[in-house]
C-alpha cells in the first residue's frame, strides 16, 4: 500500500478552520487509497511566543527547559488535528516525538536525529489510522525531550518519509512553491516546477526560506522526493528531487543575503596552519563563516577574507583580536555594510560563461564587486548593501530567470517514484549509522590545473567582467575564481585556476590586461592540485572545514585557495603536495566516507 507524508507548517494550522482544512486533505488522501502520516508544526507564531515568554523569565534559559517548552507547540497542533479528523468520522492518533521513538543526540535546541522507530507507526497505520506526528521534536538517551532547531518540522517530515519509504512527501505551506528568487524584491520571480537537491541546499543556505536546510540533506541522502505546495489551493507546487528543472537554464535561482559583514586579515603569514588557527576560533564561538576567500600570497604573505552574518560580527572580531598575533596579521579590517548576491544552478557544471554573465550584469548597472567565490554550482559576489537589491534584479534578469524554460525535461535519472532497488539502497544506508551523520561521497584530486593570480587589480565596476570575457573569448576554461579584498585602497587580487595546457594563452591575455588596467603584478603556478570533498552535511556539520584545515596544517601543507559550498569544499595546494594532501584528507575523513 502506498504511503504519503503530509507536513503542515505553522500558517497551515494557525486556527481551527485551517486545522479542519488540513484534516480534510489528509482524509482525502486516505480515501484515495494511501496510508497517511501527518507532521504538524506549532500553530501560527506559537513557537516565537514561547521563546519570548522564556526570555521574559530568564536572559539565557537552560536549553533543556527550552526544549520542554517549545515542544509543547507541536503537541497542541497534533492533538487538535487528531480531534479534527475524529470529528469528521475518521480514525486518527497523535504521537509526540518520544512516543514515536525519534531518537536524537542530546544537543538541546538543535538536536540531530540518530534513528527512528517505525514499529508503532506501522501498527497504527495498518489499523487504518491517520497518524499525526508532532514535528520538530525527539527524545535523547536519557528520555529527555529534544528539539531539532527552528524550522525543524520539515526535517521530521522528510525523516519519517525516509524511514517509512513513503511514496510522497508533501510540504504544505503558505507559499505555493520555490521561486527563482525572492518575489518581494524581484516581482518577475517565477515559481519553478522542479529543483534539484543540491540547488535547493545552496538556495536554502542562502536564506531562500521555504525549507529547513537539514530536511534537504535528509532528502538527498535517503532519496526522498519532496513536493512543496500551498495549503490553500490544489495547484501543484515545486518538486525537490535529484533532477533540475530543465537543461536549458544554466542557473535555477538567485539569492541575496543582505546582512553580511566582511572581515579581512591582511598580510598574514602564508604558512600551513593559518586557516586552522583562524577558523577553529570561529568554530569555538559557533560563528557560521561563509565566503572564505584566500588569495595566493606574495613574499610569504597573504590576505584572508571571509563573511559572517552581521549579528556575529562582534564575536568574530573578538576571535580576530585573539588570533591576530598568532598568525602575525598586519591588520584586521571589516565592513558591516555588505551583502552577498549568489546564483545557483546545476547547469554551471557543463556550461562556461556563467561567471561572465553575472559580472557583466553587475557592470551594466554600475555595481562594484568586492569579493568573488565560485564553486561547481554557485557563484557569489559581495557588493555594498545599498546596491544589493539592484544587483539581485540585474542578475535575475541577465539569466532570464523569469522566463519559463524550454519544455525539455531532463532525460536521465530515475522516475517519479522511488524504485525498488533504491529502497534497498536507502535501507542499507540507514543501518547502524546515525541518520544525520556526515556523509561524504568522495574526496578527489585534480592534478590538471594551473593557477594564475593578478595582484593589485583596480577594484571598480566592470573589471572582473572584462577579464573573464577576454579569457572566455580565447576559449580558456576557468575553474575556480577567487577575488579578494586587498589592503591597498581601491585594489583587489584575483586568482583563477585553468587547465594546464591553457596556462600560456591565459597568461598572455592576463598580461596584456594587466598593463591596460595598471595591475601590480602577476604570479602563476604551472601545476597546482585541487582537492574536493563532496557529500551531504558539509556545512551543517561545521567541523568539516576545521578538520580539513587541521589535517593539512598537521601535514605541513599550505592552502593556496579555498572555496566552500553546501555540497563541496575545494582547496588548492601546490602541485607536488597533491598526493600527500589527498592522503591526509582520506585519513581524517575515514569514518565519514562510506
Ligand atoms: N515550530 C517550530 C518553529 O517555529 C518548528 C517548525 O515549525 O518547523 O521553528
Ligand atoms: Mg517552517
Amino acid at each position: 500500500m502506498s504511503l504519503v507524508v503530509q507536513k503542515f507548517g505553522g500558517t497551515s494550522v494557525a486556527d481551527s478552520h485551517k486545522i479542519m482544512a488540513a484534516a480534510r486533505k489528509a482524509i482525502r488522501a486516505q480515501q484515495q487509497g494511501h496510508q497517511v502520516v501527518m507532521v504538524v508544526s506549532a500553530m501560527g507564531k506559537q513557537t516565537d511566543l514561547l521563546v519570548e515568554l522564556a526570555q521574559q523569565i530568564h536572559v539565557r534559559p537552560p536549553a533543556r527547559e527550552m526544549d520542554v517548552l517549545l515542544s509543547t507547540g507541536e503537541q497542541v497542533s497534533a492533538a487538535l488535528m487528531a480531534m479534527a479528523i475524529d470529528s469528521l468520522g475518521h480514525k486518527a492518533v497523535s504521537l509526540t516525538g518520544t512516543q514515536i521513538g525519534i531518537h536524537t543526540d542530546s544537543t538541546h535546541t538543535k538536536a540531530r536525529i540518530r534513528s527512528i522507530n517505525t514499529d508503532r507507526m506501522q501498527q497504527l497505520l495498518n489499523q487504518g489510522n491517520i497518524l499525526i506526528a508532532a514535528g520538530f521534536q525527539g527524545v535523547d538517551e536519557d528520555a529527555d525531550i529534544t528539539t531539532l532547531g527552528r524550522g525543524g518540522s520539515d526535517t521530521t517530515a522528510v525523516a519519517l518519509a525516509a524511514v517509512l519509504c513513503a511514496d510522497a512527501c508533501e510540504i504544505y505551506t503558505d507559499v505555493d512553491g520555490v521561486y527563482t528568487t525572492d518575489p518581494r524584491i524581484v516581482p518577475e520571480a517565477r515559481r519553478v516546477s522542479r529543483v534539484s537537491y543540491d540547488e535547493m541546499l545552496e538556495l536554502a543556505s542562502l536564506g531562500a526560506g521555504v525549507m529547513h536546510s537539514r530536511s534537504i540533506e535528509f532528502a538527498k541522502k535517503y532519496d526522498v522526493q519532496i513536493h512543496v505546495r500551498s495549503s490553500l489551493t490544489d495547484t501543484p507546487g515545486t518538486l525537490i528531487t535529484d533532477l533540475p528543472e530543465s537543461n536549458s537554464h544554466v542557473v535555477c535561482g538567485a539569492a541575496v543575503t543582505l546582512d553580511e559583514a566582511r572581515v579581512s586579515l591582511l598580510r598574514v603569514a602564508d604558512v600551513p596552519g593559518t586557516s586552522w588557527e583562524v577558523f577553529s576560533r570561529l568554530a569555538e564561538r559557533k560563528v557560521a563563516v561563509d565566503m572564505i576567500v584566500q588569495n595566493v600570497g606574495e613574499q610569504g604573505l597573504t590576505d584572508l577574507s571571509f563573511t559572517v552574518p552581521c549579528a556575529e560580527l562582534e564575536s568574530t572580531l573578538d576571535a580576530m583580536r585573539e588570533v591576530r598575533d598568532v598568525v602575525a596579521a598586519h591588520q584586521v579590517s571589516h565592513d558591516d555594510q555588505v551583502s552577498k548576491v549568489s546564483v545557483v544552478g546545476l547547469g554551471m557544471v557543463r556550461r562556461t560563461g556563467v561567471a561572465e554573465t553575472m559580472f557583466r550584469a553587475l557592470t551594466e548597472v554600475g555595481i562594484n564587486i568586492q569579493m568573488i567565490t565560485t564553486s561547481e554550482i554557485k557563484i557569489s559576489a559581495l557588493v555594498a548593501r545599498s546596491e544589493a537589491k539592484a544587483a539581485l534584479r540585474a542578475v535575475h534578469q541577465a539569466f532570464e530567470l523569469g522566463d519559463e524554460p524550454a519544455p525539455k525535461l531532463p532525460q536521465e535519472g530515475r522516475g517519479e517514484q522511488l524504485a525498488t532497488a533504491d529502497v534497498a539502497d536507502v535501507l542499507s544506508r540507514l543501518r547502524g549509522v546515525d541518520m544525520e551523520e556526515l556523509f561524504l561521497d568522495e574526496i578527489t584530486l585534480d592534478q590538471q590545473q594551473a593557477r594564475v593570480t593578478m595582484n593589485g587589480v583596480p577594484d571598480s565596476p566592470g573589471v572582473a567582467a572584462e577579464i573573464f570575457e577576454e579569457i572566455a573569448a580565447a576559449g580558456v576554461l576557468v575553474d575556480m575564481i577567487v577575488q579578494s579584498y586587498h589592503e591597498m585602497p581601491g585594489k583587489s587580487s584575483l586568482s583563477l585556476t585553468v587547465p594546464q595546457p591553457q596556462l600560456e594563452s591565459c597568461l598572455q591575455i592576463v598580461g596584456a590586461l594587466s598593463q591596460e588596467l595598471g595591475c601590480q603584478s602577476i604570479t602563476h603556478c604551472p601545476h597546482v592540485a585541487k582537492l574536493s570533498v563532496s557529500g551531504v552535511g558539509l556545512r551543517s556539520h561545521t567541523s568539516v572545514a576545521i578538520r580539513m584545515f587541521r589535517a593539512l596544517s598537521e601535514a605541513d601543507i599550505n592552502v593556496e585557495m579555498i572555496n566552500t559550498s553546501e555540497v563541496r569544499v575545494n582547496i588548492v595546494v601546490a602541485g607536488e603536495l597533491g598526493t600527500r594532501a589527498l592522503q591526509s584528507l582520506q585519513d581524517v575523513f575515514a569514518d565519514a566516507l562510506r
